[in-house]
């Protein structure tokens, strides 16, 4: 498969799009983000590379750390974890207040806010220095140790937060968060605000794509039957209230995030990533999910 000349060739025809949708600014520093950038990178298993546009340009990866964090929670709780929380679509918005009252306290999945604010209480809970032992992980998989948080951006998102601090304030109401809120709450604002580029990212989701062997980098360890299972999260649940959309389109599991970037695997073969600003009203990057659906369409690649 020539997937370079494919890349250029989508990378031209989704280029018209490029003033489509609106970036996010609800957190007031990704409101000053270039919206008009695209970045691509394609990895495959067997350690080919083919990009094209900004693909080393870092973005903020908000909403795909939460691909992270919950790998690193089902290695700590295994089983457990699914007492926290459920592993079903939302078919609501990802920071909904009102399906998490109905149902007493338990998200519907760890990639809405609320799943995702459960999985950083119980990473405080199990390890002794979250901040640092998270990063050490997002670095080990994506493969470049220069990949960080940016404290300014989870300030900026705590300063406006109120929402995310609701549904903190919910779930410790049906004790379904063990630490201080605040502390909860600011941790989970710092997963969100790691910064990386197309690359770093395809690197770290080709760990998932190779779901026939364990997941294992330095303690985190996954058994093969479990990366299939986060695998088809990310295939139900990883676009907000547009993932049978992007089921439907694209084909292939995967998860975005309200920086503009989405990750998303062919299982045995590749990772993807596609990066651009402007997002539709589900809050998903209109060039990415377009990209990605051209590719599976050109391709003749998805899981379908
Ligand atoms: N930090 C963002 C929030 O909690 C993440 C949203 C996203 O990327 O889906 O609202």
């Amino acid at each position: 498969m020539n997937y370079q000349a494919i890349i250029d060739d989508i990378f031209h025809k989704v280029q018209p799009l490029i003033n489509e949708g609106k970036q996010a600014n609800y957190i007031p520093a990704l409101a000053k983000v270039n919206p008009n950038q695209t970045g691509v990178c394609l990895k495959t298993l067997d350690g080919r590379e083919y990009s094209a546009g900004k693909s080393s340009e870092r973005f903020s990866i908000q909403s795909i750390s939460k691909v992270f964090s919950l790998a690193m929670a089902l290695s700590l709780e295994k089983q457990n974890l699914w007492k926290r929380m459920g592993k079903e679509p939302s078919g609501t918005a990802f920071n909904s207040l009102v399906q998490l009252e109905l149902e007493n306290g338990i998200p519907r999945n760890p990639f809405i806010n609320a799943g995702a604010i459960v999985v950083a209480d119980i990473l405080l809970s199990h390890l002794f220095n979250p901040e640092s032992e998270f990063i050490d992980f997002v670095r080990l998989i994506s493969g470049s140790s220069t990949v960080n948080y940016n404290f300014s951006v989870a300030r900026s998102e705590r300063s406006q937060g109120y929402l995310n601090a609701a549904i903190a304030n919910l779930l410790k109401y049906h004790n379904n968060i063990e630490n201080d809120i605040e502390h909860v709450l600011q941790f989970y604002f710092l997963m969100c605000s790691i910064e990386m580029n197309c690359k770093e990212l395809s690197n770290a989701f080709l760990c998932f794509a190779d779901h026939k062997k364990a997941f294992d980098y330095n303690g985190v360890f996954l058994t093969s039957s479990q990366v299939k299972r986060i695998n088809a999260i990310m295939q139900t649940c990883g676009f907000y209230d547009e993932s049978g959309e992007f089921s439907y389109l694209v084909g292939l599991p995967g998860k975005s995030g309200v920086g503009g970037g989405i990750s998303a695997i062919y299982p045995q073969r590749y990772a993807v990533t596609v990066f651009s600003p402007r997002l539709n009203e589900k809050g998903n990057s209109v060039i990415g999910m377009k990209f990605l659906e051209l590719l599976t369409t050109e391709t003749k690649e998805s899981i379908f």
